[in-house]
């Protein structure tokens, strides 16, 4: 037989081949056809209210390319129940879109590899959540013949997961408080996928680097590398419910601040940390807290606002904050939650995670810009580069 040279060969396979099943569906009971695009998603969303007033979907849309053909992502649509809810273009794709394994966003989807397509749909106020979602995805694969370029699939049928979304108290009180790598489009946490014992996990798809700015505006005053400049240093971590500590681990140096920790094992990234369980298994956690300054022990029931540690610099940190996220198993190998704060005002809104890390790097004030009145919220997920208040109990 005669072989088309090397990059054209797969899709003229792949277009023969689509004849053969044509010819042959009569005998089963519904088309078939072949979808060298394959689309899942491994976690079904958990619809939460954010404080932008908005139920948003968080989500990952798995995405194989099973051909030998490169592809670019044109477009995605994003369907609740039949109707589009969200469409992303070219552009939108290339945020988003991240390679498995790779901490960095890329437009094309190439040749036999697979992709994380990280999805944040917010409803339009008041609008119903969906009961499924399924996913329309357009491609261009430009080595192949024309009239096989472009194509279309439909896939990643998902359910919505309407599990009860734990309703917290604040982790922290005070103000000027910063929801750094929050929800729902910063890379750090929301695009923290793993493989963890044989399963991509993201536990961290809903946490929080809570940093707090001092009367100036600054992350730190004095010293970089020491941690008393840190406006954060030692405040109280609290109890945001009436909860059980199911773990706990003590023992870990604080880091020196401005430098990257090297060589931090998996077991040892969360540093002293303590772990709640808040139940409906739903698990929250504390990292990074000061060595030695643990005020709970295993096994303990905690109240509502309750001191937990100190906020400290331990483990896998490059500045003083406190991590905080809910997750379904107490394990880094779990599935992060959304949880909605029962209460807490907006008091400003910072630039941008580039300015903050700026801020966070020189030790210079960051731009807030005000909300004014303070914006009171009750019962909402605290979303990216907040300035919060925390009312003192
Ligand atoms: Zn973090």
């Amino acid at each position: 037989m005669h072989m088309p040279n090397r990059s054209l060969a797969a899709p003229v396979l792949l277009a023969l081949l689509a004849l053969m099943v044509h010819a042959s569906a009569g005998r089963a009971d519904e088309q078939e056809n072949l979808t060298p695009l394959l689309l899942a998603v491994q976690d079904a969303p958990v619809p939460f209210m954010g404080s932008d007033g908005r139920v948003h979907l968080v989500y990952e849309l798995w995405v194989t390319n099973f051909s030998s053909a490169d592809t670019t992502v044109e477009k995605v649509e994003v369907l609740g129940d039949s109707a589009v809810l969200q469409s992303l273009d070219t552009a939108d794709v290339v945020r988003r879109l991240q390679p498995a394994g790779l901490r960095q966003s890329a437009g094309t989807l190439a040749k036999s590899t697979q992709a994380l397509l990280f999805l944040n749909v917010a409803l339009a106020p008041g609008a119903g959540i969906p009961r499924q979602l399924s996913h329309r995805v357009t491609v261009r694969a430009s080595a192949a013949p024309p009239g096989h370029q472009v194509f279309t699939e439909n896939g990643g049928t998902t359910g919505v997961d309407r599990r009860p979304v734990a309703l917290i108290g604040p982790p922290l009180h005070g103000d000027h408080f910063i929801s750094a790598d929050s929800c729902c489009d910063a890379i750090r946490h929301t695009r923290a996928a793993l493989p963890i014992n044989g399963r991509v996990r993201v536990s961290q798809r809903f946490a929080v680097d809570w940093e707090q700015l001092d009367a100036q505006g600054r992350i730190y005053a004095g010293p970089r590398e020491m941690l008393q400049s840190y406006t954060i240093f030692g405040k109280p971590a609290l109890a945001v419910a009436n909860a059980v500590v199911t773990s706990l681990t003590d023992g870990f140096p604080e880091q020196t601040p401005g430098k990257y920790p090297s060589d931090i094992a998996l077991a040892a990234a969360d540093g002293n940390s303590v772990t709640l369980d808040l139940g409906d298994q739903r698990y929250a956690l504390y990292a990074h807290l000061q060595p030695g300054s643990i005020k709970v022990h295993r096994g303990e029931r905690v109240k509502l606002g309750q001191v937990i540690g100190l906020v400290g610099n331990s483990g896998n940190s490059v500045a003083p904050h406190l991590h905080f996220h809910v997750t379904d198993r107490p394990a880094l190998g779990s599935n992060g939650l959304p949880y909605e704060i029962s209460d807490f005002q907006i008091t400003g809104r910072s630039p941008g995670t580039e300015a903050f890390d700026e801020a966070e790097a020189k030790g210079s004030p960051l731009a807030v810009k005000p909300v004014s009145p303070p914006q009171a919220v009750k019962g909402a997920m605290p979303l990216d580069q907040l300035i919060i208040s925390f009312a003192t109990r």
